[in-house]
């Protein structure tokens, strides 16, 4: 197992060296602030929903640490181009994911199996979900932020 842990670090860190979707956003329509005071966490998530419930685009900006900015990288390259409803049961396989100890990976889940490890650190979950409840807020268009606590 030491070799796929390996390589689930190894996906983790590119993610949060050089994420994916990351910037402002033009002609987004749903937007969200997202922050994990527990780490220090700050996320702003923006999308542009099309009139059909589909994310046509997604990226998000702000900082935090390795895990957040690497699961926000992924979750943008995995919610892009599904509907609204889509994504929200992808958002509760992600959760189960990371917070079931017995919860097996989903068929829509691709690599973001890599961050099911977090589920052994209660601290980091907060940190692998920020981008979803965040994106979620955006999706619903509540106007206030979120956070995790
Ligand atoms: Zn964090």
């Amino acid at each position: 197992m030491s070799d796929l842990r390996d390589l689930y670090q190894e996906v983790i860190l590119d993610h949060g060296r050089t994420p994916r979707n990351f910037g402002p956003l033009e002609g987004a329509n749903r937007t969200s602030e997202g922050h994990n005071p527990l780490c220090g966490d700050h996320i702003e998530v923006h999308a542009v929903v099309d009139k059909d419930g589909r994310i046509q685009d997604v990226k998000f900006e702000g900082h935090g640490c390795a895990i957040s900015t690497a699961s926000a990288s992924m979750m943008t390259d995995a919610v892009k181009g599904k509907t609204v409803e889509e994504a929200r049961q992808l958002f509760e396989h992600f959760h189960d994911l990371v917070t079931k100890d017995d919860a097996l990976p989903e068929d829509d889940m691709d690599k973001l199996v890599v961050l099911a490890g977090v589920r052994e650190f209660p601290m980091r979950v907060k940190c692998a979900t920020l981008a979803w409840h965040t994106l979620n807020a955006a999706l619903e268009n509540e106007p206030e932020a979120v956070t995790t606590e």
